[in-house]
């Protein structure tokens, strides 16, 4: 699939286009431009799904088209909301190929304690169990794309995951990778967010989308903030603890790059994948509101409401 995204100046306001329908799109997994609807932001035209096993399934199709010279090398990305298994997609796509290299995030290392074994490596644990889920791979851990030198994947498998790749720095050194697979019949697939919790998206997402070649997908999960939602969670919501009481993170709150689900011990922070309607984020208002005694609780829709 052909990539094509506009640039920031040239955003266009589409009007009557309702996300809720473009996400009811997901389900038939077809390519469609994809809305944000509190900016009314085209930022590419993207495969949508609500399917893990669908992207796994594509990209070892991918791999064998590329192993069989049906089609060039290159790099994909695979994009979504914290904790909507991304790490999972890239388990099972390597259960899709014979073979695999994996890199993994250093930011990723905190989660769960693991250390460098002589091959450079460490065990590659995706966030499915709260202590992670062993894949049973091993993974090189990296912070800057300069790190994943071509040499470490010369004459070894086609398929090259990297996990968490949007905390990853050396953007041009990715670019150069992307290049490399598409000469030397690699596939790359970059894992990653695109949204930090305030909906706005990391800092190469558009660039990424760009340089991809052989495809972007935006997985979107179900969301479970009440039992019976289900709605497709395609944000991630940020919640935190002040005074006791859990409550939606401030607009005008830090970005933590945890990378986790299950990031914070002290369980001051916690991240769910949501749906539009449960998606909240809170303003100085309630932040001042909180701080001069006031409850929060949640409703019984699942929203975080004041107590009076
Ligand atoms: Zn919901």
């Amino acid at each position: 699939m052909e990539s094509k995204i506009l640039t920031p100046d040239k955003y266009e306001i589409e009007k009557g286009v309702d996300l809720d329908y473009v996400i009811g799109e997901c389900y038939k997994n077809i390519p469609v431009k994809i809305y944000r609807d509190n900016s009314l932001m085209t930022y590419g035209e993207v495969e949508v799904t609500q399917s893990q096993w669908q992207v796994a399934g594509k990209i070892g199709e991918i791999v064998r088209d590329v192993e069989s010279g049906k089609r060039e090398g290159g790099i994909l990305s695979v994009l979504g909301a914290m904790g909507l298994g991304k790490g999972n997609i890239g388990w099972m796509a390597t259960e899709n190929v014979k073979e695999s290299e994996i890199g993994i995030h250093r930011i990723d290392l905190l989660r769960f304690l693991r250390e460098v074994g002589k091959d450079g490596k460490v065990p590659y644990l995706t966030q499915a169990k709260p202590n992670g889920f062993d894949t049973g791979l091993r993974a090189y851990p990296y912070n800057d794309f300069r790190e994943m030198r071509e040499e470490l994947f010369v004459g070894g498998p086609t398929l090259i995951i990297f996990d968490e790749a949007v905390f990853a720095t050396g953007f041009d050194a990715l670019s150069y990778l992307g290049a490399w697979a598409k000469k030397h019949d690699k596939v790359i697939v970059y894992l990653g967010l695109n949204y930090n919790y305030q909906t706005v998206l990391f800092g190469d997402i558009l660039k990424v989308i760009e340089m991809c070649n052989l495809g972007n997908f935006l997985v979107a999960s179900q969301c479970r903030v009440t039992e019976d939602c289900l709605e497709p969670a395609w944000q991630t919501r940020r919640l935190e603890k002040t005074k006791g009481f859990w409550h939606p993170s401030l607009v005008s709150g830090e970005i933590v790059v945890a990378g986790s689900v299950h990031a914070d011990e002290k369980k001051t922070v916690h991240y769910q994948a949501c749906c539009k309607k449960h998606y909240q984020l809170f303003g100085e208002e309630q932040a001042e509101a909180i701080n001069n005694g006031a409850r929060v609780k949640r409703d019984e829709q699942g929203m975080y409401i004041f107590v009076k």
